[in-house]
């Protein structure tokens, strides 16, 4: 069996639905099942229906018609004929996302969120599968909230591997084409949960894994894993081949080109994972598998703005221990700020963050109650794996450089624009 991902990305109107037809007819579709996501931009306007609900916000109601025009608007260009009952189809989840929106007593905002932002994906995989049956391509709908199971940690959920192995490797039926939800699961009281953001890659892997696949394939609008974000650096060049390990790291620093998730269940078993361009599906792509760390050996570039450069020094001098590091790290934790680069000496501790939740500011409040605490906003974080001379210039050109870290294989620098 393979298993093959859509993303966003490649269902954001008719035409890329389409196009999805048209990938499948080049590469085969027979015992196969497709994991996909919310069309286009829909989980993040669906994230704001859910800030509306809880704002009671008199735009509530505009923000959910917002999405129901945009998803209208890829049905008629798909079927014209406003008879198709998918038209209905369509209909039944927005009424029922309106139903929980009347009707819901729940306060918990993550419980609440899982509930809401689940429809993008199961809205997606109802047009799409009708589509395909339109088409003459016969497909399978599943529920996939019946297949992985997870605990109750909404928004965040954590699979629970042998309910989930189980219930896929038993129910999801073979030479056919399959069609489910990426990102969502359910837990023990069959509520919906979800799996993270960007959490679709994670999907098709878990599926991957508890089938035992051939492969799997991510359609992306890329033609692979590059050494840099094309968006962002205009030279960057396709990789070949990747090994599980190498894929772990860029994944894990920030290419967000693969769910870091997504790599531990295909590297278990060996599944090799490619990641291809649904513009030219017929192209190789890149192969994340056993063997060469990385072919061609370029140096890797990950970029991530917006980050917090903050430097704790003691006030008395004293040096910063394991006792007051393990403190700040679970303040980092409680405030839900992530850690991307730590460097310590003996009286200062230096760490760039990503303040997600803007929650710097309360944090502060409690560190300089014990710490001098200095910092920057608006850093940017490069990670340059297999990093040379050249490729250090590159990134300092132009930059004031206010912190560097060199391991074996990884150079980190952080830096601030220069005005
Ligand atoms: P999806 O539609 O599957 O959600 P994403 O938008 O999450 O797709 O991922 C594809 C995007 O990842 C590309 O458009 C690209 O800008 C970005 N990207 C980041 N790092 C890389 C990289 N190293 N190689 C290729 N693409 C990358
Ligand atoms: N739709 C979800 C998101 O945008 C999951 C995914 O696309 O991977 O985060
Ligand atoms: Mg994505």
């Amino acid at each position: 069996m393979r298993v093959f991902k859509f993303g966003g990305a490649s269902v954001k109107d008719a035409a890329g639905i389409k196009n999805v037809y048209d990938v499948l007819q080049k590469v085969g579709y027979e015992d196969v099942i497709l994991v996909v996501s919310a069309m286009g931009k829909t989980t993040n306007a669906l994230e704001v229906v859910i800030k509306n609900y809880f704002d009671q916000s008199p735009e509530l109601n505009s923000s959910v018609q917002e999405i129901k025009n945009y998803h209208n608007q890829i049905v008629l260009d798909l079927f014209e004929n406003e008879k198709h009952e998918v038209f209905a189809a369509v209909d039944a989840q927005f009424t029922e996302l309106e139903y929980f929106l009347a009707h819901n007593k729940s306060p918990n905002y993550n419980f609440v969120y899982d509930q809401i932002v689940s429809f993008g994906e199961l809205i997606s995989t109802t047009i799409l599968s009708h589509f395909m049956n339109f088409m003459g391509i016969q497909t399978n709908w599943l529920d996939v909230r019946n297949f992985i199971k997870t605990n109750a940690n909404y928004r965040d959920a954590e699979v629970d591997w042998e309910a989930t192995e189980e219930l896929i490797s038993k129910n999801v039926p073979r030479k056919t084409l399959n069609i489910t939800q990426g990102f969502l699961g359910a837990d023990e009281n069959n509520f919906t949960t979800t799996l993270g953001r960007e959490g679709s890659d994670y999907t098709a892997g878990i599926f991957a894994y508890c089938l035992g696949a051939e492969s799997v394939t991510i359609w992306k609008d890329v033609p692979g894993v590059m050494n840099a974000d094309p968006r962002y650096f205009e030279n960057a060049s396709l990789l070949n081949q990747i090994s599980y390990r190498e894929a772990i790291e860029l994944a894990f620093y920030g290419a967000t080109v693969i769910h870091p998730k997504t790599l531990q269940p295909l590297q278990k078993k060996e599944i090799p994972l490619y990641v291809k361009s649904f513009i030219n599906p017929l192209l190789k792509g890149t192969c994340v598998s056993k063997g060469v760390d990385l072919e061609p050996q370029y140096p890797c570039f990950i970029v991530k703005r917006e980050q917090l450069l903050i430097s704790l020094s003691s006030i008395d001098f004293s040096f910063i221990m394991e006792e007051n590091i393990s403190e700040i790290f679970g303040l980092f934790h409680e405030f839900k700020i992530k850690v991307n680069l730590i460097q310590n000496s003996a009286i200062s501790f230096s760490v760039c963050v990503e303040d997600k939740f803007g929650n710097f500011n309360d944090l502060n409040a409690i560190l300089s109650k014990k710490f001098k605490v200095d910092y920057s906003e608006n850093v940017t974080l490069y990670t340059i794996r297999h990093f040379t001379e050249n490729a250090a210039q590159t990134v300092e050109e132009n930059k004031a450089v206010l912190l560097k870290q060199v391991s074996r294989e990884t150079m980190q620098i952080v830096t601030k624009e220069l005005n």
